[in-house]
């Protein structure tokens, strides 16, 4: 079993409901949802948090891209979506497997907290 939760869930190990697949990314739906529509993006790859995805060529595009892909699928790409990347402690990050959440079937409040 991998150290990380979401390498487990990458290598099949950890069991989780899969979205959408990619060559470098995968979409799996939150354990604990937050919104109807509630799914976690990361690449297949490890990277701690959203600076160090965006430092490999090409691979925060390639998440965000698959989270709009999710958004279409799930029927909400027109009515809108929350992106986050939660980053570090204060950031609320609790899982340092960088992911993106996507969240949406629900109007959004702002602030968040
Ligand atoms: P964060 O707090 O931003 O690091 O987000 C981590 C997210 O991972 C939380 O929303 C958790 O509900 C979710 N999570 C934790 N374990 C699992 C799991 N095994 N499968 C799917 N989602 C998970």
């Amino acid at each position: 079993m991998p150290e990380c939760l979401f390498c487990g869930i990458v290598a099949g190990e950890v069991p989780a409901t899969k979205v959408l697949e990619g060559d470098r990314t995968v979409a799996f739906r939150d354990v604990n949802p937050q919104a109807p529509t509630h799914v976690l993006v990361i690449p297949r790859d490890h990277y701690p948090d959203a600076a160090a995805l965006a430092a490999v060529g090409g691979l925060l595009d390639e998440v965000v891209t698959q989270a709009h892909q999710v958004a279409v699928k799930e029927g909400i790409d027109d009515s809108g979506y929350r992106m986050v990347f939660n980053t570090g402690r204060e950031g609320g990050q609790t899982v340092g497997h960088v992911h993106l959440h996507l969240l949406g079937g629900r109007p959004m409040t702002w602030p968040p907290g």
